[in-house]
């Protein structure tokens, strides 16, 4: 093995940085970690949440007082890159090794699971991985194990056993695919018993193991085996063309991008048939090569290999026939798709039934989770946007290991038997059972209009609070700004996107649409809610102040909701529409001419809307508050002036008086109006359209009639 403290890799990133891991000499454990964290760094070296890193060290046994060996590995989930100190488990290695003793063979090995809770050290451990044994049985001081795409696709190669041998001159060892469990563990052990003085092993199908005595030569180890496996199959590609060439060239990036955001609605209403998914997006060029080639047909259908990648992606992806949609109308899309979604549905299902056991979990959800696009791109559809995107990644991963393995020999997928016991493996089951319920509007997503600050912003983020993804926009780009670094800092990426959006103009909102198609698949939720108000007497009421109120409130909440009905028909999942509306619908005062009969408007408007769109399971909703003062736009400006005038108060003492002649004597805040449109879309009042609702502490005047 290497001694030099620095090196030059060229497919991988070498990061280690000896005062760094100077620093941190005196704990093992701490090096443990270090190393994990640089190891995830680089997705080259093993897939998000991919892999696992172990370290054993003498400790002192606080029961007998006496020295014993402990071994300390990532515990079950989680990710390398961001491993801390609570995600491991720490087992006492001899109690973990006398399991075999008790070891009934390969039908029960299921039941060793729960027994590594017996051979804990640390209590603070996190839950010992599947992979516990794969470390425990190897006497190596630390141990990586990955999923490099580079060595996978050796592994997954047709003969990738003797192109290993060759290519690391017997020094790798090499163990046939099976599943992950107790016994692979012994099979690893027998491995290097067989071999003495190997540096690592590759599992058949899956990925890597390599080790060393100290945190840095495992690390470098590691760095080595996976460059040289990135080096041999960069020659083996050099002058081949990838899945044997394009068959087709790609439209521009813009006409791509036109054509996802069209169909993606579609996709999504077809995969939420049992629940609501919410998609994600790519054109990336390693896709674009796999789809447009030759080879796709071949190679799609066969599925994936490493068992990260398919449990994220399901047995296959669905392909869509691009010459068949070319001129399909938007409306159309649904229809024409429908038969290749029921044609997977029922591969998936022969699936389940061929290679069901008597104890299988019910069959899941039958969906695609990958769709490929030819000459456009990859959809992923998941319960959220992270998972979807996480999917897209490794089916990205998938892609590569494809294209190693066709570029060295033939690309061999796991048999479906295998690829079955591990999707319904009732230890994957538990896990699943054990995750947290999703939240009320999991999977839905929401755009509101104005939401960048006030009344559309509280609203925006108790849809986010609630599960929900949100596309937030204001026709304000500082404002929109700044809304959009607050959601950053609150929510991270995987949660908004942040439009422009004029609500009188169809162009923006037309692009917002499409953006919310691209980001997450479409929308389920609109919320009316962009407003400006003007209160004047009417003789000085100019004709520019009922233009834009009639505009933005009238027009606008007509444009949107247009735009709205059109992407949820082509779902075909229902939806709602909130319309903010106000008091001043209901109520007459003075000085309020244009703002009160616009509201007035909008009001009505929902009621035809309502009336229109029941058939389609779109239902159509109001709230109304009133003298909501916090945050808001409305009260910049002359408005507080004009309406205090008019009450004869001073401005500072307008949500004293508004609170005091309410029946409740409330203040009305953004956060109740935002509450108030989670009732409608909560799915308590899915039997409910044509409503109003005020929020607004009581005024008598407004009650409905
Ligand atoms: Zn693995």
């Amino acid at each position: 093995m290497s001694s030099v403290s620095t090196k030059e890799f060229k497919y991988v990133s070498y990061l280690w940085d000896d005062e760094k891991a100077a620093a941190l000499a005196t704990n093992e454990v701490d090096l443990l970690i270090y190393r994990s964290n640089l190891l995830g760094a680089d997705l080259r070296l093993t897939n998000y949440g991919g892999g696992n890193t172990s370290c054993k060290t003498v400790e002192r046994d606080p029961l007998t007082g006496e020295e014993a060996e402990v071994m300390w590995i990532k515990g079950s989930g989680g990710d390398l890159g961001t491993l801390k100190r609570s995600g491991l488990a720490a087992l006492y290695v001899d109690r973990l090794r006398s399991m075999k003793n008790v070891y009934r063979g390969i039908d029960h090995e299921d039941e060793m699971v729960a027994l590594y809770n017996n051979c804990i050290f640390d209590f603070d451990s996190k839950a010992p991985s599947i992979d516990t044994a794969l470390h425990g049985f190897l006497p190596f001081k630390h141990i990586d194990h990955l999923h490099p795409d580079a060595v996978i696709a050796i592994a997954a190669a047709k003969d990738g056993k003797a192109i290993a041998k060759e290519l690391f001159k017997g020094k790798i060892g090499w163990v046939e695919w099976q599943r992950p469990g107790f016994d692979l563990g012994l099979k690893l052990r027998q491995c290097l018993d067989e071999n003495p003085g190997i540096n690592g092993i590759i599992l058949g199908s899956h990925g890597l193991f390599t080790w060393g005595d100290t945190a840095y030569e495992s690390y470098l180890n590691t760095l080595e085996v996976i460059e040289r496996s990135s080096e041999y199959l960069a020659s083996a590609m050099k002058g081949k063309k990838a899945f044997g060439g394009p068959r087709m060239v790609s439209p521009d990036r813009e006409e791509r991008l036109k054509k996802a955001a069209a169909i993606a609605p579609a996709l999504r209403g077809l995969c939420s048939a049992q629940v609501k998914m919410i998609g994600h997006f790519t054109d990336d060029e390693r896709v674009l090569e796999f789809i447009n080639s030759h080879d796709l047909d071949r190679l799609a259908p066969l599925g994936t290999s490493c068992p990260d990648h398919f449990l994220r992606t399901k047995i296959s992806p669905l392909v869509l026939d691009p010459v068949a949609i070319e001129n399909v109308e938007a409306g159309a899309l649904r229809e024409k798709l429908l038969p290749l979604f029921e044609e997977y549905r029922k591969m998936y299902a022969e699936y389940y039934e061929s290679c069901k056991e008597p104890n299988s979990p019910p069959m899941r959800d039958p969906n695609p989770v990958v769709i490929l696009y030819p000459g456009v791109g990859m959809f992923s559809f998941a319960k959220d946007k992270q998972t979807a995107r996480v999917a897209s990644e490794f089916y990205i991963n998938a892609i590569n290991v494809m294209k190693g393995a066709e570029a060295i020999s033939e690309y061999t997928s796991l048999p479906r038997k295998e690829a079955f016991d591990i999707e319904y493996w009732l230890l994957e089951e538990a896990k699943l059972q054990r995750m947290p319920k999703p939240k009320t509007l999991s999977g839905h997503i929401a755009l509101i209009t104005g939401s960048a600050g006030g009344i559309g912003k509280a609203i925006a983020k108790k849809m986010a609070d609630s599960g929900a993804c949100v596309i937030i926009n204001d026709n304000d780009p500082g404002r929109l700004e700044k809304g959009k670094a607050d959601f950053q800092r609150q929510y991270g990426k995987d949660v908004f996107i942040a439009e422009p959006l004029d609500v009188t103009d169809a162009a923006t909102i037309s692009r917002a649409f499409d953006s919310a198609a691209l980001a997450f698949g479409g929308v389920d939720i609109v919320v009316n809610c962009a407003g400006l108000s003007i209160s004047k007497p009417l003789e000085e009421h100019t004709e520019k102040d009922w233009d834009i109120l009639y505009d933005v409130l009238v027009k606008g909440q007509f444009l949107v909701t247009q735009a709205a009905v059109k992407t949820m028909r082509i779902q075909d999942t229902g939806g709602d529409i909130i319309n903010i509306v106000s008091k001043n619908a209901l109520v007459s005062g003075p000085n309020n001419a244009a703002y009160g009969s616009a509201k007035a408007a909008q009001l009505h408007l929902s009621r035809l809307n309502a009336a229109e769109l029941g058939k389609d399971r779109i239902r159509v909703n109001v709230v109304n508050p009133d003298a909501v003062i916090a945050d808001s736009k409305i009260w910049e400006g002359d408005w507080a002036k004009g309406r205090a005038a008019a009450y004869g108060v001073k401005v500072e003492d307008l949500p004293a008086y508004y609170a005091k002649r309410t029946l409740l004597n409330e203040i009305i805040l953004p956060e109740d109006i935002a509450n108030a449109c989670l009732v409608f879309v909560g799915g308590l009042m899915n039997k409910s359209t044509g409503n109003v609702l005020n929020v607004d502490g009581g005024v008598a005047m407004a009650f409905v009639r």
